[in-house]
Order: C-alpha cells, then structure tokens, then sequence
C-alpha cells in the first residue's frame, strides 16, 4: 500500500472529511477538455490520468468513502461543438464516466458521482451559486451524499474555484502536475 496515501487518508479522516472531491481537467488527468473533448482524443485523455488521483480514489472509495468528480465539462458543451464541428465530441456526464470507467477500478469507477456542469451555459442557473466557483456542484454533490457541505473536500487547479469555494474546503492543485498527495495543506 502506498505510504503518502495512506498519510494522505488519515489526514482527510482526522480533519473530519467525509467527501473527498476531484476537478476533471489538469487535476486528475493532465490534458484539458476544453469543455467538451473530441472522441478521437479520449485515449490520450485517459492516458494523461494522474497517478495521485487514481491511487487517493482507490485507496478512498474502497475504504468506505464518498467520492465524486466536479467538473465545468458539459453535455450542453459537447451538442455544440458536434453541431459546430460536425464530429462527436463529449462532455459532462459522457466524458467524466469514460474517463473514470477508463482509468479507475471497476468497483471504485461505479461508486463514482459525477456532476459535469458549466454555469455560464445555463440561463437557469440558481442566482445563489457564484459562476466562476464549484459551488453548485459542491452543493449537489453534499445533498446526494447527504452528507453536510463542510465534511467535503474540492481539489481543483483553478484558483478562482478554491478562492470562490462557499462552506466546503478547497484545495489548489498545480496544472502542470495534476493532483499530487503534498496539496492538501491543511
Ligand atoms: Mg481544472
């Protein structure tokens, strides 16, 4: 068993974490979607999958843990850029359930939650949740788990995800390294 893991774990069990929450892009895989990815690139965007990422998931979920992956990728992204295009590309739901069927673990990949959602798309988006912030995820994800917003951890590459994060706890992540054991900072 990896040691930073297992360190890793305590800490986030120690400090009363019950949801541990990974972004998509250049945080568990190296590559960005752009929002909605090209199929013919979706080999190399499980390829570029982080070590850190998939070892922390595992190592979580098969502990008994909540997971989830909160993401700006979007269905509504990828109907776009097909239509514009005129090649599939996938977003939202389609791509974080590729990526993570991909690259993790048959039974950890199945207790996987996945909110792909990018405010700005969504004329209807709930005027409470800040559009340059994982909130509206965040908040989705505490009610499915039903498990309070401040026992959920975000690490996310963008800073104005970590610095906009309301009631949860966020972490910064280097882009050009993805998640690395060493981000959480408490
Ligand atoms: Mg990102």
């Amino acid at each position: 068993m990896n040691i930073e893991a297992q360190i890793f774990h305590y800490r986030l069990d120690k400090d009363g974490f019950k949801v541990l929450v990974f972004d998509l892009d250049q945080t568990s895989t190296l590559m960005h979607s752009g929002g909605a990815l090209l199929g013919s690139k979706i080999v190399e965007y499980c390829e570029k999958a982080v070590p850190d990422f998939i070892i922390a998931a595992t190592q979580w979920v098969r502990s008994g843990n909540k997971f989830a992956i909160a993401s700006f990728t979007d269905t509504l992204a990828a109907e776009r850029s097909t239509t514009y295009h005129r090649e599939p590309h996938y977003g939202g739901k389609n791509l974080i359930k590729r990526f993570v069927d991909q690259v993790l673990p048959t039974d950890v990949a199945s207790k996987v939650y996945m909110v792909g959602y990018f405010p700005i798309m969504h004329d209807n988006h709930p005027q409470e949740f800040d559009k340059r912030s994982k909130n509206y995820h965040m908040d989705m994800i505490s009610k499915y788990f039903e498990i309070p917003l401040n026992r959920c951890v975000l690490f996310d590459d963008s800073m104005s995800n970590v610095e906009n994060a309301k009631g949860y706890k966020a972490y910064i992540v280097d882009s050009t390294k993805g998640f690395q054991f060493s981000d959480y900072r408490p």
